[in-house]
């Protein structure tokens, strides 16, 4: 038997979420729905955002009201436009098969012409934000005398955004008799207080720990100095090649910023804030929803109540000034029992907030490394791997050229083939990230102290050289069948030096690092001239980060990385974060077109 039968929810309703996909109550619903049904109790739910509540209210909802009447008898108050529209479309959904159910979304923002007229059709169900509730009510357009039950959904939210005086104003229209559910993801004092003031005895039910956050969400954070915070981020989103994130900054000029930033170097960002226009906030929610924008960049306010499934990643650009804040950021992730990482990126002063906010959501954080350039390149070069491995192949477009493509081709060899078709992009990222400096403040700290010198004793993954050797870059790695051994004959053969002048070698994929005593390294680069290997022209650099500083953050104008740089060539234009760019340019799991023209004259440190 399905066990939202059991639960007490008729079989139509079932019918329906069972088409959602919904097998089994979540936690909440299991707990929350036996509770509601009853009709009788006032109700205090602590959950995060995306664990069911809306199901764990909604289906008891339907179950309690009678449709044969056109009066409201529920209203459910929510502190977005966003969490509006989507309880509201969530609830139709639930009752697809239950005849003449009307629901209401009602939300500032949009012509109130509307709205009134469907209430005055008759709703039994009004879903609304507070401000645009008041105002109906305001204008007698809507009779509360038979609300039965008020939801309170995202208590904390509402009240963080001073909807207090609206909503006491609102339950004031409705009868003493009603009962009330408040759902909440922390229980600060004013949540408290609503609930000692408006319910009697209610029945409290926590879903996880209280006060905290989601167990599926990791905490990460990564120590940098503050100039290279920029940088530091772009090589976090490097890293992560499927990302889909929100990045959160303090201010709206921050976030304009960013998304500026980040879109002059390829990615596809927006930015969400309190100065945008409805219509500018709904196109940008759109983009993000339909994953044409990989990143959006908002300020606390505007991405409260966003309800996007599948966020990767939270990025908090820069910590809240309120470090209860922390919780509503990173639940936005890890929704529906997913799980994703909230990551922080903080300077030495702002270690203290991560101590206290770790209190608050009773986890410790994970102090991560920033990567290494390397480290990034070999990130991306299996995500061109796996979209190789997975592009759509249009075999009727294709065919035709076939014969041609094979022709010009006859000459290589599949590895050949494979390798070229992963060095077009892959070239482009180790080129940019080959003499990338370390980011990390503790790698920069010790440099520092060693008067611009750090040994490698100090940490494994150290980019400069052993005292009285030079690192060097090589263009051939383990994909070219070198093993260890085999790179350090074919240096002593080229180069014509004894093996003792050769220090570390660290072999990576395609490329590797290693180390020639310094009297030894002209004859590296003149025994290295001209040699090719299997085709290819085997290449020799000084690796090192000394030159770098942290160019990465000032070069972020330079192609930086893939992009659909060929939409702002066709004229599309960003403004006030509502850039309308063009969104067919989505992939598998990936956002950014490979294929794109990225510039070419990158900076190189
Ligand atoms: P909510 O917390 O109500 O916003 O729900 C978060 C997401 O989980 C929504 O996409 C729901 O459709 C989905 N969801 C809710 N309950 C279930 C369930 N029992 N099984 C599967 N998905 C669910």
């Amino acid at each position: 038997m399905n066990p939202f039968l059991d639960l007490g929810i008729r079989h139509e309703v079932v019918n329906a979420i069972t088409e959602m996909s919904f097998e089994k109550p979540s936690p909440i619903q299991e707990k929350a729905i036996p509770v509601l049904l009853t009709g009788n109790d006032d109700f205090v739910g602590l959950a995060q955002t995306g664990t069911g509540k809306t199901a764990a209210f909604g289906l008891p909802l339907l179950e309690l009201i009678d449709f044969t009447q056109k009066h409201p008898q529920a209203l459910v108050l929510c502190p977005t436009r966003e969490l509006c529209l989507q309880i509201a479309k969530d609830l139709e959904k639930f009752a697809k098969y239950i005849d003449n159910v009307s629901v209401v979304a009602v939300y500032g923002g949009a012509n109130i012409s509307d709205q009134l007229r469907q209430i005055r059709r008759g709703v039994q169900i009004v879903v609304a934000t507070p401000g645009r509730m008041l105002d109906i009510i305001g204008r007698n357009a809507i009779d509360f005398s038979n609300v039965k039950y008020v939801v309170l959904d995202e208590a904390d939210e509402m009240l963080n955004m001073g909807f207090q005086e609206d909503i006491n104003n609102i339950l004031s229209e409705t009868p003493d008799t009603k009962k009330t559910w408040l759902f909440s993801a922390t229980m600060p004092r004013e949540v408290r207080r609503i609930a000692q003031n408006y319910m009697t005895d209610p029945h409290e039910l926590t879903v996880g720990t209280k006060n905290t956050g989601n167990a599926n969400i990791e905490h990460h954070y990564y120590l940098i100095k503050a100039k290279d915070k920029y940088a530091a981020f772009k090589r976090i989103v490097d890293y992560y090649p499927e990302i889909f994130g929100i990045v959160f900054c303090r201010t709206k000029i921050e976030t304009q910023e960013i998304a500026e930033a980040l879109v002059r170097d390829g990615y596809n960002a927006d930015s969400l804030h309190g100065d945008l226009s409805q219509q500018q906030r709904d196109k940008v929610m759109k983009r993000y929803r339909d994953r044409s924008l990989q990143l959006l960049i908002a300020t606390d306010v505007a991405a409260r109540g966003i309800d996007v499934n599948d966020v990767t990643h939270v990025i908090n650009f820069s910590l809240p000034d309120e470090v209860e804040n922390y919780t509503h950021r990173s639940g936005r992730t890890a929704r529906a029992g997913k799980t994703g990482v909230s990551l922080s990126l903080v300077n030495v002063k702002e270690q203290g907030k991560i101590r206290r906010i770790e209190k608050i959501i009773g986890k410790p954080f994970v102090k991560k490394e920033v990567p290494q350039g390397t480290e990034v390149c070999e990130k991306q070069l299996f995500a061109i791997v796996d979209k190789i491995r997975n592009v759509d192949i249009n075999e009727e477009q294709i065919n035709p050229f076939l014969p041609t493509i094979m022709e010009s081709m006859q000459d290589l060899s599949k590895e050949d083939i494979v390798k070229r078709l992963a060095s077009l992009e892959f070239n482009r990222f180790l080129e940019y990230y080959q003499n990338a400096p370390d980011l990390n403040l503790d790698a920069r700290d010790s440099r520092s102290r060693d008067g611009g010198e750090r040994g490698d004793r100090d940490d494994r993954r150290s980019r400069t050289a052993s005292k009285g050797y030079t690192r060097l870059f090589m263009n051939l790695g383990s994909v070219d069948e070198f093993s260890r051994g085999d790179m350090l004959g074919f240096i002593c053969n080229n180069a014509n030096i004894p093996g003792k002048s050769v220090g570390k070698i660290d072999l990576k994929g395609v490329f590797t690092f290693f180390e020639v005593e310094d009297a030894e390294v002209n004859k590296v680069f003149e025994g290295f001239k001209g040699v090719d290997y299997n085709g290819r022209q085997v290449r020799i650099e000084v690796s090192g980060e000394e030159r770098g500083g942290s160019r990465e953050g000032r070069s972020r104008d330079r192609g930086s990385r893939g992009g659909d740089r060929r939409d702002r060539s066709r004229g599309e234009r960003r403004s006030g974060g509502s850039s309308e760019r063009r969104g067919g340019d989505r992939e598998r799991g990936g956002f950014r077109d490979f294929s794109g023209k990225r510039k070419e004259s990158r900076s190189r440190y």
